[in-house]
């Protein structure tokens, strides 16, 4: 049942992938077809063209007159023309193509003369041939006037520059009347090709590299005509006398003779490759659909990033070769698809039903609206180490890795709907929102969890821990968010269960008024010191006393120290906290040794503040002013685990013990990092946190690991004491494993200075071991 899901579900998404192929090829088709995507091929053309450089054959020469030769205005225009071919025939060149159309006749004898000319040329001169729209409209072809053109050889000049002012491709040949006749490209290049057929212009060439020379330069200058020698010259017009330019990649309005150039030198060149699109298309369609129903995500991956990949590679490649494909349908196709995949990500992201495990997701939690109505608690459990121990498990076993936690969940949620959130987050609802009440079941409900899961055929262990939103608020987005936020603070051994501690507007404000109240709580005595006596195991005696902070507000009453210590912190009010009970316990630690009590004076430091220099500066103020004995002082470094950077904490500690304190790790087994801190940090006692001692009679385990800790003192010559001991039979039993010092209430509650003073003078012969 478990395993079937997924597959059904992986099943789905390749259908759903393979269909957004389709929808993408399709939509690549319509706009190949409705040309849209044209202007996208003919910049990528372009930038090709541009990317890739190429040196022209040098075999076509530019005669380039900077003006309109054919103008009929202008007679002596074409009486240059005439000398220039007398000159070309002088000096030796090969072939001439004369790119312009002499309708209009001139002056007989001129035009007679320049016809003499072409045909005195000795090697092969032609005349061209063009299409215009004449004064009705229609296209025509154009041809010199009878005087010029008898007896001429005729090429086709004919090109058509696109709505972008370029030109792609050429013809081979041009029909004229019944025939046809060779393009002047073709005949350029001494290529043929059947009467529709068109090749592609190759631009790599790079426009510089076309030999070029002006007219009036040539007829002027000997050592111009020499080069022109055993080439094959083109004469035309800078204006051609149609008067259109046209556009090349690179340069903007070049005559329609340089296209033809270019159309010659593609030719002589031999590229004239054309990638049919639709195969190009078609092919990458196919390989689109391939990958995306590859059902392992990093093959399929890998495949798409193949895919795009091979587009520049592609187009790098026809550009070097001088291949025409029309990429942009290629674009479109993986453009389309990358869009209707993010589509569906995206919605996936809003989905009410989680895909893995069919669970409605937290979305849906939001949007229930009984929940607003009803308002119960919210509670979140938060998986630790989810995604590590799922990495650890074969893919198959994913989905059924959740299902089988919340399968347990269900055990104990009874029809309570289990939402599923991102990862590792799993929440429900409530009804019951009496604090102590929710955590009763809370702690119930680790307890189910603490033998491990059968995934498959492993053992699996689950940490879970919770986080409960009870606020009354209907803005169930929010509680949710902080039902969340408190679980991601919660830790496996410390506070498993967190409750957002926003109860009542009151309480908010109360919190806020925080960082104001504190200053004048210490100043005004709500916050004191109480003092809990350490005592030798074997003979009762107080070897010392630790200070522990109070805070008795007049409204709320005593407040226990582990939430304000907190609210301290997130204040930012720990500096002052901490500065005020230093003073306050040197003071009472002087004021008992003024009485004569040589007691040593413990207090708690939280491990925050050993990241700075600053309680260095603190702890020597605190025992300047009061003149209190530096080696009475032990100094307590609560929660170890929050040492972030424990070189620093180090050398801090070590200054701190260069005063003369006494350095000592309090709740000594619990949290990650113990044992690495008691290595590396030079702590003079240790002390085994309650949670140890409180178990040592039930609990075989306790009493062995306290046993173990004890031992582990003795090797490493550092005083243990046992806090937390709550009646005589712990104590007893505490004394018969070898501990020598133990704190908790089966000896003394925390009390007043006086208390301790009072009791010191009454038993200074006769020890008690109970003062309560
Ligand atoms: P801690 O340093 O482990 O202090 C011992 C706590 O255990 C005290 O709680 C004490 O009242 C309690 N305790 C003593 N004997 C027994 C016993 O037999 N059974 C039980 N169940 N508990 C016992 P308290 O005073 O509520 O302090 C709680 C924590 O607050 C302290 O734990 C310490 O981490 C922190 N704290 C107290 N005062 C200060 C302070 O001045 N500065 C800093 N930074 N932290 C303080
Ligand atoms: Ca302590
Ligand atoms: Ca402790």
């Amino acid at each position: 049942m478990v395993g079937t899901k997924p597959t059904a579900q992986g099943r789905a998404k390749r259908l759903e992938r393979l269909r957004h192929v389709l929808w993408a090829g399709l939509i690549s088709l319509v706009l190949a077809v409705l040309s849209v995507l044209d202007p996208v091929d003919q910049f990528l053309w372009v930038t090709q063209s541009r990317a890739i450089s190429t040196e022209a054959s040098g075999e076509i020469v530019y005669l380039a007159s900077r003006q309109d030769l054919s103008d009929p205005n202008f007679p002596e225009r074409r009486q240059q023309l005439t000398q220039a071919l007398r000159r070309l025939e002088e000096g030796g060149a090969e072939r001439v193509f004369i790119d312009s159309v002499f309708e209009d006749p001139t002056d007989e004898a001129i035009d007679g003369d320049l016809n003499e000319a072409i045909l005195e040329f000795s090697g092969d001169a032609y005349l061209v041939a063009d299409y215009r729209f004449d004064a009705t409209r229609e296209l025509q072809l154009a041809q010199s006037n009878a005087t010029i053109a008898r007896g001429v050889d005729q090429v086709g000049s004919d090109l058509y520059k696109n709505y972008l002012g370029y030109i792609w491709a050429a013809d081979y040949t041009i029909q004229a009347g019944e025939s046809q006749l060779p393009s002047l490209a073709a005949e350029m290049a001494n290529a043929t090709g059947g009467p529709d057929a068109i090749f592609p212009i190759n631009y790599n060439i790079a426009l510089s590299s076309i030999p070029s020379v002006s007219l009036e330069e040539f007829l002027s200058n000997d050592s111009a005509k020499s080069r022109l020698a055993g080439k094959t010259v083109v004469i035309g017009g800078r204006v051609s006398n149609s008067g259109t330019t046209y556009n090349i990649p690179g340069t903007r309005d070049v005559p329609s003779t340089i296209v033809h150039i270019y159309a010659a030198e593609t030719l002589i060149a031999g590229k004239t490759g054309v990638i049919a699109n639709y195969w190009t298309a078609l092919a990458a369609i196919l390989l689109l659909a391939l990958a995306s129903i590859i059902r392992q995500d990093g093959i399929r991956r890998s495949l798409y990033a193949t895919i795009v990949v091979l587009i520049p590679i592609g187009l790098a490649a026809a550009a070097i070769s001088g291949w025409r494909a029309d990429f942009a349908d290629l674009l479109a196709l993986c453009g389309a698809f990358g869009a209707f995949r993010l589509r569906s990500k995206w919605k996936d992201s809003f989905a009410l039903l989680d895909p893995e495990t069919n669970l409605p997701t937290f979305a849906a939690l939001e949007a229930d609206r009984s929940i607003v109505e009803t308002v119960p608690a919210i509670i979140v459990a938060k998986i630790h180490r989810f995604e590590q121990v799922r990495r650890t498990l074969p893919k198959d076993l994913h989905s059924e890795y959740v299902l089988r936690i919340i399968k347990r969940l269900k055990a104990a949620t009874q029809d309570a709907t289990i939402y599923r959130g991102e990862g590792h987050m799993i929440a429900w609802t409530m009804p019951e929102k009496e604090p102590a009440l929710v955590q009763e079941h809370l702690e119930g409900l680790r307890a189910l969890f603490s033998s491990p899961l059968i995934v498959g055929d492993r053992q699996v262990d689950v940490g879970i821990t919770f986080g409960v939103d009870i606020t009354p608020s209907p803005n169930v987005v929010r509680r949710l968010a902080s039902a969340v936020a408190v679980a991601e603070q919660t830790n496996e051994t410390y506070d498993p269960i967190a409750i957002a501690d926003t109860t009542s507007e009151e309480d908010l404000i109360w919190n806020i008024s925080l960082q104001a109240r504190i200053d004048a709580a210490l100043s005004n005595g709500e916050i004191y010191l109480v003092f809990q006596p350490k005592i030798m195991v074997q003979t009762g005696e107080i070897i010392g006393v630790e200070a522990l902070v109070r805070w008795k507000d007049p409204v709320k009453g005593h407040i226990p120290p582990d939430n304000f210590i907190r609210q301290c912190e997130t204040a930012g009010r720990m500096s002052q906290l901490t500065h005020f009970v230093l003073e306050k316990a040197c003071k009472a630690g002087t004021e008992l040794s003024e009485r004569g009590f040589n007691l040593p004076v413990a207090v708690n430091i939280s491990a925050t503040l050993v990241h700075e220099r600053a309680i260095v500066q603190m702890v020597s103020d605190a025992l300047k002013k009061t003149g209190f004995e530096p080696n009475s002082l032990t100094l307590e470094i609560t929660e170890t685990y929050r040492i972030s950077n424990i070189d620093r904490a180090a050398e801090i500690l070590g200054e701190l013990r260069a005063l003369g304190t006494k350095i000592s790790m309090d709740d000594f087994g619990v949290g990650a990092a113990s044992l690495e801190a008691l290595l590396r940090l030079p702590f003079a006692e240790l002390k085994i946190d309650r949670m140890f001692i409180s178990r040592m009679i039930e609990d075989d385990k306790a009493a062995g690991i306290v046993k173990n800790i004890l031992q582990l003192g003795k090797d490493l010559r550092i005083i243990v004491v046992a806090e937390g001991v709550e009646d005589a039979g712990t104590l007893t039993k505490l004394r018969d494993s070898g501990c020598l010092v133990a704190q908790g209430f089966a000896i003394s509650r925390p009390v007043t200075l006086d208390k301790i003073l009072q009791y010191q003078k009454d038993n200074r012969t006769n020890i008690q071991s109970n003062m309560v």
